[in-house]
């Protein structure tokens, strides 16, 4: 199908209608940043599908090392379930391991084909988009059984994610934004899950506004709910990866984040001093600045099975 202009999603609608009640906007990524439930979403749902639904059984150990490299510890930590799942076939497909075994790893053409089509990159969308395909061309292996593995994905999550609170220091600085700032979740999960998790836990209650996968991309959730409605400034986006910085600079507001491994602190410095300086017009520039050159520093591009063929050539 021809590439098309992103869509606004039906769902967004609730973010382009929402109204400002306060002078400030606080965007919270779910997963990794408010919640520790990344180790447990990954490891126990997403890479075990990947392996059973994509038929990589026979290069489990390796995919398993590509779907956490992918998705937990590089640079593309936190992205769309869509996108990085194309980025473990393409980076599994080139290692030497998988080769040696003469395994197959999808192509991901299609999905790829459905990344750059303009629909939603959310399960429903991904519905949306076989369907139409098989309309037209006739049903497609490879788009039928992306369906199934995001259908799979989400019975585990439901099954297996629970108990999982959220990070010290989240709540209480939820409750110090109280009446001061208008809290919005900004996540590619579903809002089915979303408002599981954040209730579960009774934090749903301190946040206006849920937005998840099916309301379009962080960045359009920011632009959407936040951007024009208050200074720039005046909107900061709290998250734990890289994507999540890109999203709230792609539409020049400030972002504050929750560095992998140390989110206790980060979440600690926050609400000691952080939230302080967001709300006197002082937190852009050095400080923010600071904070993010150090999260930067955090997460690895290369990944590193790559460096120890390197140094395995050098030696
Ligand atoms: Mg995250």
């Amino acid at each position: 199908m021809a590439k098309q202009a992103a869509k606004v999603p039906e769902a967004a609608h609730v973010l382009i209608d929402f109204k400002p009640k306060h002078d400030f906007f606080v965007g919270i990524d779910s997963d990794g940043c408010a919640f520790d439930a990344m180790e447990l979403k990954h490891k126990e749902c997403f890479t075990p599908t990947i392996i059973k639904v994509w038929g990589l059984q026979a290069v489990s150990k390796y995919a398993r090392e590509t779907c956490e490299f992918v998705n937990l510890y590089s640079k593309t930590r936190g992205l769309n379930r869509w996108i990085a799942l194309t980025r473990v076939f393409d980076l599994l497909r080139e290692r030497p391991e998988v080769k040696a075994r003469h395994a197959e790893v999808p192509s991901g053409d299609k999905i790829k084909e459905f990344i750059e089509s303009g629909y939603p990159l959310s399960h429903k969308g991904m519905v949306q988009f076989a369907a139409d395909h098989a309309a037209r061309f006739g049903p497609d292996p490879e788009l039928e059984r992306a369906v199934l593995w995001s259908t799979t994905v989400d019975e585990a999550i439901a099954d297996m994610v629970r108990g999982v609170p959220p990070f010290p220091f989240v709540r209480e600085s939820l409750r110090k934004m109280q009446g001061l700032v208008d809290l919005m979740v900004v996540s590619a999960t579903p809002v089915e899950a979303l408002e599981r998790e954040w209730g579960e836990h009774g934090i749903a209650e301190y946040m206006t506004v849920i937005a998840g996968q099916e309301m379009g991309t962080k960045k359009q959730h920011l632009q959407f709910a936040a951007k024009g409605k208050y200074p720039d400034d005046h909107i900061l986006l709290i998250g734990d990866a890289p994507g999540d910085r890109d999203a709230a600079k792609a539409v020049d507001v400030l972002y504050y984040p929750i560095n992998p491994g140390g989110e206790e602190k980060s979440w600690r410095r926050f609400h000691d001093e952080a939230l302080g300086k967001f709300l006197s017009c002082e937190y852009s520039g050095a400080y923010e600045d600071a904070l993010i050159a150090k999260f930067e520093k955090l997460l690895p591009k290369t990944p590193p099975w790559d460096k120890i063929k390197r140094i395995e050539y050098e030696d």
